[in-house]
């Protein structure tokens, strides 16, 4: 009798897009005051709710509105969204 080895289940990929409501410049300026404030703020791609307690490099947290995985810290937006 073998029991065969589960498979792990695939993880769902965080769909980093930008929030809707948000611009660029503006989480810029979140990831700045997380760099020099003690706020950790992050942000929910899916529906744009910003959410406490979030570390600036967070990915794929659950939204505390919406219930989506995919409130990012502004550190993983920038990276994604501004690109180079
Ligand atoms: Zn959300």
């Amino acid at each position: 009798m073998s029991t065969p080895t589960p498979q792990p289940e695939p993880q769902p990929e965080t769909t980093i897009s930008m929030p809707p409501g948000w611009t660029i410049e503006e989480i810029e300026e979140m990831l700045r005051e997380s760099m020099f404030g003690t706020d950790l703020d992050g942000v929910c791609c899916s529906c744009g709710n910003t959410q406490y307690g979030v570390e600036p490099d967070a990915e794929g947290y659950k939204c505390e509105d919406c219930g989506a995985m995919a409130v990012c810290g502004p550190h993983t937006l920038m990276f994604s969204l501004g690109g180079e």
